[in-house]
């Protein structure tokens, strides 16, 4: 059986509500023996803990771009201070979901930049990685990053151009590919996933979000009636042979691959991952 870390993944989202140890369970028994849960604001952050602490999976703390209008600066003290508290816990691997969005309308540019830069300066004191969104804003994250080096990380659901991957790798991140690069018309993408150093890639479903193409209903669709597969971890794997596909190679060789990767970006997980392949493999 090939084993899979879903590197993104919101597990604690409302969408999962009926159904979240059925979903988790499901998605092990499909090879996907760890997921990375993203907490988005302090509202999530005991939830992405405690669903970690109960399934073995790992977790990280921060506020996400689109959740920065209702944040301030109490936010981040608080966020500093369960950071702090949370320091020796194995389960905690980064910083995250952090990171600037210049895609979704409405939201306040500098008052974003502030609390990235915030954010960088608390993964920068606690020495962890980061787990980076970077929707139409690669540039402006890769200035922040450089005003403030972070102990890498990963820039997830990446869609920049081939020159941005080589700025993140350069400053030690992995970027990650999910269900985007499963639609033929994601030319762009597909090919920065069939060109990138394998060193450089790691999967992830971002579930709920970002269905693959196979569970995707156009909006046109969905006006008639037709209901949106909702993603889910189990799924990788699919993804996984979806990206082995494009580059021309064995779906196990790249799914190693992904699983150094994600270690390498992570450095705490291979602490937590030798439990679970011993339970997987027994
Ligand atoms: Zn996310």
């Amino acid at each position: 059986m090939t084993f899979f870390i879903d590197t993104h993944c919101h597990l604690d989202a409302a969408e999962f509500g009926a159904d979240r140890a059925a979903m988790r369970a499901a998605a092990r028994a499909a090879g996907v023996t760890h997921c990375v849960i993203p907490a988005v604001a302090r509202f999530n952050w005991n939830a992405v803990r405690g669903l970690a602490h109960a399934w073995g999976d790992s977790y990280a703390l921060g506020i996400h771009p689109m959740c920065t209008p209702d944040a301030t600066d109490a936010d981040i003290e608080a966020l500093g201070a369960l950071l702090h508290a949370c320091g020796e816990d194995s389960h905690l691997v980064a910083v995250g979901e952090i990171g600037l969005d210049y895609f979704v309308p409405g939201l306040d540019g500098p008052h974003q930049e502030r609390l990235l830069r915030a954010q960088l300066r608390l993964a920068r004191r606690l020495d962890l990685p980061v787990l980076l969104h970077v929707r139409k804003s690669c540039d402006r994250v890769l200035k922040a990053l450089r005003e403030l080096p972070v102990a890498g990380g990963i820039a997830h659901a990446f869609n920049g151009s081939p020159q941005q991957a080589q700025a993140f790798i350069a400053l030690g991140f992995k970027l990650g590919f999910g269900g985007a690069v499963t639609f033929e018309r994601a030319l762009h993408l597909r090919r920065l996933a069939a060109e990138l150093p394998l060193e450089a890639l790691v999967l992830e479903t971002d579930a709920p979000d970002i269905p693959p193409q196979w569970l995707y209903q156009s909006q046109e669709r969905r006006q008639a009636g037709a209901e949106q597969g909702r993603n889910s971890p189990a799924e990788l794997p699919r993804i996984a042979q979806a990206v082995a596909g494009l580059r021309g190679m064995a779906m196990d060789e790249l799914a190693q691959a992904a699983w150094r990767n994600a270690c390498a970006a992570l450095p705490r997980l291979p602490g937590l991952l030798r439990g679970d392949r011993i339970a997987a493999q027994g």
